[in-house]
């Protein structure tokens, strides 16, 4: 009984012009019962929200939206951060906590991730935690214990009303904007071993609602059989989230 969610990570692309574009062609493209059978969300640049916001509340759209990143501050002396209660303020829903990019560029460790989750729920927002292994780890064949130490240090010292909202991305690094996507299998192994964490640690209370995300070059051609896994209940998607029809089409994949 998870519902399916379908994100739409824009990353560093659409001013707020493009975004207000994207937004009405995506809901031209999606009718009342598909928006209520997968939830939508996108993700559009900071910049971006304003306008967003602006489209779905006057067209009254059933999409949710979210920022890319948080500030771990609540506000004060961080030039350049964006704190989760300015992302609140903006009827913000979501926001993405730990991407690759940002690990990777911006130097983000466990303890700064664990810290932008607890940011998030003190702002009201509702985390979209991800995790991910790279290639050498891949091959290596240590993807799942790489994984759940990702997992153990992003949720430390979150209350079960929070674990049990929190939305979960397994984007493994290799598999993002490669055109590699994981084999269904693949995103289930890691998928269910992180369901299986979550029993584990927190009960099935919490492992039983938790959303599990697959993100990695998803495209409409592929995403009913990533979905079709049981311990997937959604995806992440970057590139082809920019394509209004692409992404709709994504949508209604049931
Ligand atoms: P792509 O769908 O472009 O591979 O990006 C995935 C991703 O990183 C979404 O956050």
């Amino acid at each position: 009984t998870r519902k399916p969610i379908i994100a739409g990570n824009w990353k560093m692309n659409l001013n707020h012009f493009e975004a207000i574009l994207l937004v009405r062609k995506l809901a031209a493209n999606l009718t009342a019962e598909h928006l209520a059978a997968v939830e939508t969300v996108v993700l559009p640049p900071f910049t971006d929200l304003r306008s967003v916001e602006g489209a779905i509340k006057d067209d009254k759209l059933n999409i949710g939206y979210g920022a890319q990143d948080i500030s771990k501050f609540a506000s004060g002396a961080y030039t350049g951060e964006i704190s989760g209660s300015m992302i609140a303020k903006l009827g913000a829903t979501y926001v993405v906590v730990g991407h690759s990019e940002r690990r990777e560029y911006h130097a983000e460790d466990d303890a700064t991730v664990n810290a932008k989750n607890k940011a998030a729920f003190e702002a009201g927002l509702t985390p979209i935690f991800c995790v991910g292994e790279g290639l050498a780890i891949r091959e290596a064949g240590n993807q799942v214990e790489h994984v759940l130490a990702q997992i153990d240090a992003g949720l430390d010292g979150l209350k079960t009303e929070q674990l049990k909202q929190i939305v979960i991305a397994y984007e493994p690094v290799w598999a993002i904007g490669t055109g590699k996507t994981a084999t269904p299998e693949d995103a289930q192994e890691v998928c269910g071993a992180i369901r299986g964490r979550l029993t584990e640690k927190f009960g099935t209370e919490v492992s039983d609602v938790v959303r599990i995300q697959y993100g990695g070059s998803v495209k409409a051609n592929n995403i009913a059989q990533i979905m079709a896994k049981p311990d997937v209940d959604g995806a992440l998607v970057g590139g082809a989230a920019l394509d209004a029809e692409g992404f709709a089409a994504i949508v209604r994949f049931p």
